[in-house]
């Protein structure tokens, strides 16, 4: 083979393999943890030093607290509005939680997984459990407390919800510790700093 003609082949053959890695499918990380762990204010963190990572934004039934807005934290949607997505399968899961509705839109996420894109979901141990029967390949990260004791403080701390939500809260987490078996990976949530940059080097551990 004439060395232009080689040299041509090889060139294509790079670029294939480029094309290939940029289409290939990223994989979906999935963070869980039972309420007052810090979920939230890790998944923040991550999102304001690592852009790359796409995190879904849920839809929910709750208010918004103090401070959240519309298609930033959550979609904020009616109970009508969120049971019209769950009953067209526009959902990749969705579960009730302290009274309140919270569902993943399905579309956003399998778009950025085609694309390459590394993918975030911060939900609760049912939808959890509903992303592993639907798509097993994903990596499920459970991020735990230091103790029982600090998540119970922090979740009194919070000042946002009220005593009886508290309450509902802390009976839920207990569950939700309990099944920190299920998941990949446990990250302990004592600074948040060191939490996500652990969650960061996990997710990008599965994406590269
Ligand atoms: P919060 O009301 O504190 O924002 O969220 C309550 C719980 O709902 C948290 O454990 C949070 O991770 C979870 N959650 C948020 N979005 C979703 C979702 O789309 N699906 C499920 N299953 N849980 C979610």
């Amino acid at each position: 083979m004439a060395y232009a003609t080689f040299d041509a082949v090889a060139r294509h053959r790079r670029s294939r393999t480029l094309y290939s890695l940029l289409a290939m499918p990223a994989r979906l990380t999935v963070l869980s943890g039972p309420s007052g762990v810090g979920k939230g204010t890790v998944v923040a963190k991550v999102r304001q030093l690592h852009p790359h990572i796409w995190v879904s934004v849920s839809c929910t039934t709750r208010r918004p607290r103090p401070g959240e807005s519309e298609g930033v934290e959550y979609r904020f949607v009616s109970r009508e509005r969120f049971e019209q997505l769950a009953a067209a399968g526009e959902l990749l899961e969705w579960a009730e939680f302290a009274g309140n509705f919270y569902g993943t839109p399905r579309g956003p996420v399998l778009e950025r997984l085609a694309a390459g894109v590394p993918t975030l979901l911060e939900i609760e141990l049912q939808g959890a459990r509903q992303v592993r029967e639907a798509m097993p390949e994903a990596q499920f990260v459970f991020l735990a407390p230091p103790s029982f004791d600090e998540l119970g403080r922090r979740l009194g701390g919070r000042g946002t919800e009220d005593p009886a939500t508290i309450a509902t809260r802390l009976q839920r987490a207990r569950v939700e510790m309990a099944a920190a078996d299920e998941f990949d990976q446990v990250v302990v949530n004592g600074d948040v700093e060191a939490a996500a940059s652990e969650l960061v080097r996990l997710i990008e551990a599965v994406s590269a």
